[in-house]
C-alpha cells in the first residue's frame, strides 16, 4: 500500500504524521516542491521577519523526523500530472509513482501584481523561506519600503517593517485595509493601529506601475504621486495551487471541491489545506480556507479518510494576527453580505474587545482583540451555538456570554 502526498506544507506534514500516529505502515512519499523540509508560514511574516524566532522553531517536524518515521521525503520534487484512472502520479525528474491513495496539498500561491514594472527586481512577494530572507534583508532604518496591499501579508510585513525602523508607505485600493473581511468599524482599528505606528497607509490607491528610479525603484500610485523605494512588498492576495489537478480532470471550485470528508472527485484521490473547497456540514456550503489552523487540522482528517475511516470535517475557519501590540483570534464564516450587523463588546477604541458578525440574529462569527483572559473558547461556543442573540445584550460587557 503506497500513500502519496503532494504538497509539503503544514497539511501534507500532518497528514503523514497521522498517517503514522494511526498506525498505518505502509509507504508514506511525500513530494514537496521547496527545498526546505515542510514549516509553518505565520512566523515568516512575525517572529521569523522580526528576528525574534530561529528558522527551524519554523519546521513542523525536525529533518530527522521523516527518516525516523519511514516517510519518503522528497525536497526540491514537483508534481508534474496525475493519472487518476492508473493511480499514478508523475514528478518532474521523470519518475512515475503509483499511489493507493493521494492527497492533494499543494497549497496557494501568491497573486502577481499586474502593472508594469512589477517584474522588476526588487518587487517581493512573501510565501516561502526565501522570500522571507529577501525581505528581510531589506528591512531596516533609513530603508524605504511600499506595501502593496493592506491585507494581513501587507500589514503584518508593514508592522515588521516599522519594527526595524523603515519607512512604510502601504497603499490599499478599498476604503479601508481589511474592509472585505471585517467591515468598517473592525477595519478602522487597523488602519489607525498603523498610522499611530507611523505607517503612511494610502487608502483608496492602487499602483499604476513601478519604474527604476534613484538607487532602487519607484512607484507610480494611482493618484500619480511618485513613491521612493528600497522594496516593493507586494500581499494582494493568492489563489489555490489547482493546475495538477485540473489537468487531471478533477472537479475544481475555486480550490479542488471535496467533500466532507476531504475526497475530491476522483476515486482515492484527496485533498486538503489552502487548495481545498470543502463542503461543510454545518455551513452547508463550499469554504476555502486559507488559514493555518485549516492546514492544521484538515492534514489529520484527510489522512484518517485515507485510511477508511468515516470522517466529517466540520471545524469551524480560525484565524489570528499579530501586528505591533494588537493580537487577534477570529473564527467563524462571515463573508461580506453574509450578515448584517457587526456588534462590538467592550473598548474598541483601546483596542481590547470582542466583535460578532450576525446575520437574523445568529452570530456567524466572532473575533477577540487583545483579550486573551478569555480568549477564543467563549466566542467560539456563541458562534457554534447558533442561537439567536439580543444584541444589545451581546454588546453589553456586564453581561456575561454564557447569559446572553
Ligand atoms: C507569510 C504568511 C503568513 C501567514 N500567517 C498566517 C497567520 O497568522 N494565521 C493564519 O491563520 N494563517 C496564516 N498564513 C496562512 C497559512 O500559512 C496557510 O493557510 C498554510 O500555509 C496552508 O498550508 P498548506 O499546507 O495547505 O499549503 P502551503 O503552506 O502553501 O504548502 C503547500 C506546499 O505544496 C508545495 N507544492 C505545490 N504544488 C506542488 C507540486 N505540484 N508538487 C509538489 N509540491 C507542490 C508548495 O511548494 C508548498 O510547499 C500565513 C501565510 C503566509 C504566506
Amino acid at each position: 500500500m503506497t500513500m502519496v502526498i503532494v504538497g509539503g506544507g503544514l497539511a501534507g506534514a500532518k497528514a503523514a504524521e497521522t498517517l503514522r500516529a494511526e498506525g498505518y505502515d505502509g509507504r508514506v512519499v511525500l513530494v514537496c516542491a521547496e527545498s526546505e523540509p515542510p514549516y509553518e508560514r505565520p512566523p515568516l511574516s512575525k517572529g521569523y521577519l522580526l528576528g525574534s524566532d530561529e528558522r527551524e522553531a519554523a519546521f513542523v517536524h525536525p529533518v530527522e523526523w521523516y527518516a525516523q518515521h519511514d516517510v519518503d521525503l522528497r525536497l526540491g520534487a514537483r508534481a508534474t500530472s496525475l493519472d487518476p484512472s492508473m493511480h499514478g502520479v508523475d514528478l518532474a525528474s521523470g519518475e512515475r509513482i503509483r499511489y493507493d491513495r493521494l492527497l492533494l496539498a499543494t497549497g496557494s500561491v501568491p497573486r502577481p501584481l499586474d502593472v508594469p514594472g512589477a517584474d522588476l527586481d526588487g518587487v517581493l512577494y512573501l510565501r516561502e523561506l526565501p522570500d522571507a530572507d529577501r525581505i528581510k534583508a531589506v528591512l531596516g532604518d533609513g530603508r524605504q519600503i511600499v506595501i502593496v496591499g493592506g491585507g494581513w501579508i501587507g500589514l503584518e510585513v508593514a508592522a515588521a517593517a516599522r519594527h526595524y525602523g523603515a519607512a512604510v508607505t502601504a497603499l490599499e485600493v478599498a476604503d479601508l485595509p481589511l474592509q472585505r473581511v471585517l467591515g468598517d468599524d473592525v477595519a478602522t482599528v487597523f488602519a489607525d493601529l498603523h498610522r499611530e505606528h507611523g505607517v503612511d497607509l494610502r487608502l483608496g490607491t492602487g499602483v499604476e506601475r513601478v519604474e527604476r528610479g534613484g538607487d532602487g525603484l519607484a512607484v507610480v500610485d494611482s493618484a500619480g504621486d511618485r513613491i521612493d523605494a528600497d522594496a516593493v512588498v507586494v500581499g494582494v492576495g493568492i489563489r489555490p495551487a489547482v493546475e495538477v489537478a485540473e489537468a487531471a480532470g478533477l472537479a475544481i471550485e475555486d480550490g479542488v471541491a471535496v467533500d466532507a470528508s476531504l475526497r475530491t472527485s476522483a476515486p482515492d484521490i484527496y485533498a486538503a489545506g489552502d487548495v481545498a473547497a470543502a463542503m461543510h456540514p454545518v455551513l452547508r456550503t463550499r469554504i476555502r480556507v486559507e488559514h493555518w489552523a485549516n492546514a492544521l487540522n484538515q492534514g489529520p482528517a484527510a489522512a484518517r479518510s485515507m485510511l477508511g475511516q468515516d470522517v466529517v470535517y466540520d471545524e469551524l475557519p480560525f484565524f489570528y494576527t499579530d501586528q505591533y501590540d494588537l493580537g487577534m483570534e477570529y473564527i467563524g464564516h462571515a463573508p461580506p453580505g453574509a450578515y448584517d450587523r457587526v456588534v462590538i463588546r467592550g473598548d474598541l477604541a483601546g483596542r481590547e474587545f470582542q466583535a460578532f458578525w450576525l446575520a437574523d440574529g445568529r452570530a456567524i462569527a466572532g473575533m477577540h482583540v487583545n483579550m486573551w483572559d478569555d480568549g477564543i473558547d467563549p466566542i467560539k461556543s456563541v458562534v457554534a451555538s447558533g442561537r439567536k442573540l439580543d444584541a444589545e445584550r451581546l454588546a453589553d460587557r456586564t453581561v456575561p456570554l454564557e447569559a446572553v
